[in-house]
This record gives structure tokens, C-alpha cells and sequence, in this order.
């Protein structure tokens, strides 16, 4: 079958505010794009983020929910994140633990809350059996350490990966998915296409990272990114490998299909 590739957007924050006057046209517009998944972290610490993803979620079956204290709301990290959680995934109505992770560039949260909150969402996530959306910004021998430290085995995805190839390695060895956003189709992301270049067709994964870091050629518009644009970090991923959209599109929608089985897609494009 020809046409629009099929394409996941492995990451999307669909509960933000910038969504709020058009959340389910989004969704469709991706779904015409030929996005036939959309994995959207919720954030436990702010109030409206969790209700506004799981009303997606059920609207949309293409629409796959997680939930999770991002490390920049570390600080309000508490006990109370990890009960919900678990009332959360005993109901079925997360598919991972996310986003959670390290983050020392804005530094918004202490290191020390954010690896004890990272620690503590690692272990539950372990216990109950789901994978981990991992976020991981200047912090890569930190996240590894906390990965083991957790003795977490349940794999997931790196969002966003920005870091460098060791990371990815050490990262790929314990069962994590690599996904990159739109920074790959910015003209300085030279080093990050040499890593995209190396990661396994068999781990790959494309995201938005919406309303963020639209890709070229929306960037600088001042747009805002929605998972309709996916495409076109697929597009340069393609480049970086030699490879069709349609064959870049179909390994990376097959891998996510892999880690979270989704509503049938009618096979390959
Ligand atoms: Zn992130």
C-alpha cells in the first residue's frame, strides 16, 4: 500500500496548556498525517495534566498514556506520586512509568531530589512491570548508574536523546529504545546525527516532544510542534540512514509496536 507512511510519536506532552483549545484536533490531524500512535507522558505533580491525557486516551485508542514526576518537579516528589501510580497502573491506564529522569542543564529540581525521585518511580516501575520513559539531559552516567542501582530490567525509551554515543551504547545494552526529536533536523545537531547514525534500526524510535522543538522546517516559525510533524525528524533519520521514509517509518513504528502492542495498524505500509 502506498501513500502516507504510517508513523508513532514516540513522545508528545499533549496535556500542556498549549493544547487546551484544540487537544482532539491535534490528534486527528496526526491521524490523517499517518501517526498512528502517540505516547503522552502525564505529570503527577501538576493537577490538570493527567485528566487531560487519559480523556485522549480514551477518545483515541491510538492514544497510549503514561504518567510520571518529571525530573524538574522533583522537588514536589513524594510517596503520594508512588501510591498513585500504583492505583494507576493496577487499572491498566498507564502503558509506561514516565517521563522520569535527570536533568542538569536547567537544574530546576536539586540533583540529589531528582536521582532519589528518578530511584524511587524506577523501582515501582520495576515492580509493576512497565517500561520507563527516560529523560536525560548532560546527565548520562547518572542515569546508567540509577538504571542499575534500581536493578531495573523492564527497558523503555530514552526521549529526546540529546547525549552522546557511550550513553546510547551502555543504554541500548540495558533494553532502552533510542528516540530523537525534531533536534535532529536542526543544522548544528551534527554530533547528534553521528550517534542516530549508529543506534540499531531494531532500537530506533521518532517522537515530537510537542508543543517543543518543532523540526525544520516549522522551526523559528514561533509554531507550535504537534505530532503531525513526526515525519519530518522520520524524514532526516531516513537520510542519516540511508534508508526510505517508508522502510525508516516502518522499523520505527514496528519497534514501538514491539514495546507497547497497540490498536491493530493493519500491518505495513
Ligand atoms: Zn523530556
Amino acid at each position: 500500500m502506498g501513500g502516507t507512511p504510517r508513523l508513532v510519536d514516540s513522545h508528545a506532552h499533549l496535556d500542556m496548556a498549549e493544547f487546551d483549545a484544540d487537544r482532539a484536533d491535534v490528534v486527528r490531524r496526526a491521524l490523517a498525517a499517518g501517526v498512528v500512535a502517540i505516547l503522552c507522558p502525564a505529570d503527577l505533580t501538576r493537577a490538570a495534566s493527567l485528566p487531560a491525557i487519559a480523556g485522549l486516551a480514551v477518545e483515541f485508542p491510538t492514544v497510549l498514556a503514561a504518567a510520571g514526576v518529571h525530573p524538574h518537579q522533583a522537588k514536589d516528589f513524594d510517596s503520594s506520586h508512588i501510591r498513585e501510580l500504583g492505583e494507576l497502573a493496577a487499572r491498566g491506564d498507564i502503558r509506561a512509568v514516565g517521563e522520569i529522569g535527570l536533568d542538569y542543564y536547567y537544574d530546576f529540581s536539586p540533583a540529589g531530589l531528582q536521582q532519589e525521585a528518578l530511584r524511587a518511580q524506577l523501582a515501582f516501575a520495576e515492580g509493576a512491570g512497565l517500561p520507563a520513559i527516560l529523560h536525560s539531559r548532560l546527565s548520562g552516567s547518572d542515569i546508567i548508574a540509577a538504571v542499575d542501582g534500581a536493578e531495573f530490567r523492564r527497558g523503555g525509551i530514552l526521549h529526546c536523546y540529546t547525549e552522546d554515543w557511550a550513553t546510547a551504547r551502555a543504554m541500548l545494552e540495558r533494553g532502552f529504545f533510542i528516540s530523537f526529536s525534531g533536534i535532529l533536523t536542526f543544522p548544528k545537531a551534527g554530533e547528534l546525527r553521528e550517534v542516530a547514525g549508529k543506534v540499531p534500526l531494531d532500537r530506533l524510535l521518532v517522537e515530537t516532544d510537542s508543543p517543543y522543538l518543532a523540526p525544520v522546517p516549522y522551526r523559528g516559525s514561533g509554531r507550535r510542534n504537534e505530532p503531525a510533524f513526526v515525519v519530518e525528524t522520520a524524514r532526516v533519520l531516513a537520510g542519516i540512514r540511508g534508508l526510505s521514509l517508508e522502510d525508516l517509518a516502518g522499523a520505527t513504528t514496528r519497534n514501538f509496536a514491539g514495546l507497547f502492542p497497540f490498536e491493530k495498524t493493519g500491518g505495513e505500509c
